[in-house]
């Protein structure tokens, strides 16, 4: 498949081949010998896409294991789809506290303080997730199992058709309750259809009517759902 040409510059030299390095920093440099046109450099750039966007996939994957936040004082953490400041503390009878519009969380490295927040999303989503499932599978007529919050990696939500188990990425108590509200009702949806035909987003629609919103809020607003 051909998508759009990234990016890219070139530097033309006295060199024999034509070389496309992806920097450290994403962008593209196209080293090339100096007869080239710049629609001939356009044409082998193109013809690399493929090759180019993978790398660029691998890269954007890399960086999406990084950390977007930094564990400091007046550093924000999402909860519900309201930013709370952080307030690093010395003392405190639990690791985290959302206490006074603040996040108070007791002062540890990194990595483990990047825990206690997943442990935190994880404690308040199962029962709020859980009264939510309860609330929606009347009105959708599914029976559901277990609901877990857990890590899903890439997904915001998993479903086990045979068991109605569901599980949700703690990522999803970052969101606003409508978005919440949204990936549940989706994945029950899933309980009942096992894709994204038309019958399905036709479920999805008689709970939620303004889900192609929140779906696409979710597009804007995921990537920046993250520790
Ligand atoms: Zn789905």
């Amino acid at each position: 498949m051909m998508g759009e040409v990234p990016a890219y510059t070139v530097k033309r030299s006295q060199r024999k081949t034509l070389s496309i390095y992806l920097e450290r920093d994403g962008t593209i440099s196209v080293l090339a010998p100096e007869h080239f046109t710049d629609e001939e450099i356009h044409t082998i750039v193109r013809r690399k896409n493929f090759q180019l966007y993978k790398h660029l996939a691998e890269r954007d994957e890399l960086n999406a294991t990084r950390s977007l936040r930094e564990v400091v004082n007046g550093e924000t953490f999402p909860y519900l789809g309201r930013n709370y400041r952080l307030q690093l503390v010395d003392a405190q009878p639990v690791p985290l506290l959302l206490k006074e519009g603040y996040f108070c969380l007791k002062r540890t490295d990194k990595d483990k303080s990047q825990e206690i927040f997943k442990e935190f999303y994880r404690a308040k989503g199962i029962p709020r997730i859980t009264k939510r499932v309860e609330y929606f599978r009347g009105r959708m007529g599914v029976e559901t199992g277990q609901v877990r919050v857990m890590d899903l990696q890439h997904r915001w939500a998993s479903c086990s058709v045979i068991t109605g188990d569901l599980n949700f990425h703690w990522k999803c108590m970052m969101a606003p309750l409508s978005i919440l509200d949204y990936i549940i009702v989706h994945e029950m949806a899933h309980l009942k259809f096992d894709n994204h035909s038309d019958a399905f987003w036709n479920e999805v629609d008689k709970i939620i009517p303004d889900h192609r919103e929140r779906k696409q809020w979710l597009r804007v607003n995921g990537a920046g759902m993250d520790l």
